[in-house]
């Protein structure tokens, strides 16, 4: 943040109106500030509009770790896999995946594990709590998931997770595959069991929640602009400039860049060398399906994770590490829901 006092277009201006953002923005204006948020694209470029909409209170350990690393090589020969490189980025992506291999150290591997803990100690308050300030208290959902293994290793990998994640207080409980089929009745046959974790939740649409935490900005007195920014010009320490792809000129007192995947060539124009690369996600989402059994829980099913809710049945995961604006390379997903995920999936939208 730059401070100012010059004359400008709003007291601060928030770049992105991605998840991020959107609540940023509102909080801000919440505070008493001047606020515009800018946004550039429509919602099918946002990670915001494509993920699986999962509060992952049970996510307390770094993906850089020893573990994945052992197992890369696995992921990036098995095309199947949810994880990908390719071959054209790896190159470029080597810097980044050299700092991956670093921060798997033991001991940054530990404060990753504080770090999460901390984060996901008041993940789903605060959710509860910025969502029902924003009106949009009815699009969350705080009962917890599945997460379903059809194989016998796959279990016991899930059972071994669920008592590491008990040791920082993270609850579940073990499920047969009746009890979960009693459950979630929809399911294929191939379920074997799985693990219910009590304290995660999910959002019905992700995209719904970012639309309306900026509606929720409008109302608190804060502005919407549509437009991309190509530059920030930091003119003096109290006065940035925001130039747009248009021409347009925006100033502010204080910035945040939250242009999610965008925000490292936007940070490097003030200096700032972010160290960030990007992974292309994918999602589907099948209108209609499943039927109302299995709206709740959410569930996961390896690195996939699935969510239910009024629009239908919802999968996202699997990604491959590619530059922004590389072609969609969609991998197959195996859907749970007693239906064909791999047809389904190749028709995915990407994210
Ligand atoms: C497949 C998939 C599944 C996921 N599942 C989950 C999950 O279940 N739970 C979870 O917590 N997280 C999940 N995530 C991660 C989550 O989606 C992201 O962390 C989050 O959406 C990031 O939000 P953001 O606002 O930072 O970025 P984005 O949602 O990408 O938003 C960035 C915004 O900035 C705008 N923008 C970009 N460049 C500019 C510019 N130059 N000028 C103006 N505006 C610009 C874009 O138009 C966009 O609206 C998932 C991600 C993926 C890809």
């Amino acid at each position: 943040m730059v401070q100012a006092t010059r004359a400008y277009d709003a007291e601060v201006i928030v770049i992105g109106g991605g998840v991020i953002g959107a609540a940023c923005a509102f909080r801000l204006a919440q505070a008493g500030r001047e606020v515009l948020l800018l946004n550039a694209d429509g919602p099918e470029t946002a990670a915001s509009y494509g993920n699986a909409g999962h509060i992952a209170t049970e996510q307390l350990f770094p993906l850089a770790s020893k573990g994945v690393l052992r197992n890369s090589w696995r992921y990036l020969l098995d095309a199947e896999s949810p994880l990908r490189v390719r071959m054209a980025y790896l190159l470029p992506l080597l810097p980044w995946l050299a700092r991956f291999a670093w921060a798997a150290r033991e001991r940054t591997y530990i404060r990753g594990v504080a770090a999460l803990v901390a984060l996901q100690h008041s993940a789903l308050a605060d959710m509860t709590d910025l969502l029902t300030d924003a009106e949009l208290g009815h699009l969350l959902h705080r009962n917890g998931h599945l997460e379903v293994f059809e194989t016998l290793p796959g279990g016991l990998a899930a059972q071994a997770q669920a008592e590491r994640l008990m040791a920082y207080g993270v609850e579940s409980v073990q499920l047969s595959a009746d009890a979960v089929r009693a459950q979630v009745p929809t399911l294929n046959t191939k379920v074997q069991g799985a693990v219910q974790y009590l304290a995660s939740g999910h959002v019905d649409d992700p995209w719904a929640v970012c639309q309306g935490l900026r509606d929720a900005l409008v109302r608190s007195g804060g502005q919407l602009q549509q437009g991309r920014a190509v530059r920030i010009e930091a003119e003096t320490p109290q006065q940035t400039t925001v130039v747009l792809e248009d021409g347009r000129r925006l100033r502010s007192a204080q910035l945040l860049v939250c242009a999610g995947a965008w925000s490292k060539p936007l940070a490097a124009s003030l200096g700032y060398r972010v160290p960030l690369d990007t992974e292309r996600g994918y999602h589907i989402s099948v209108p209609g399906l499943p039927p109302e059994p299995c709206a709740d829980p959410a569930g996961r099913l390896g690195g996939e994770a699935f969510c239910a809710g009024k629009g239908g049945a919802r999968a996202a995961g699997g990604g491959h590490g590619a530059e922004r604006h590389a072609a969609q390379r969609p991998a197959p997903l195996p859907l749970p829901l007693g239906i064909s995920g791999r047809s389904i999936w190749r028709a995915m939208v990407a994210t």
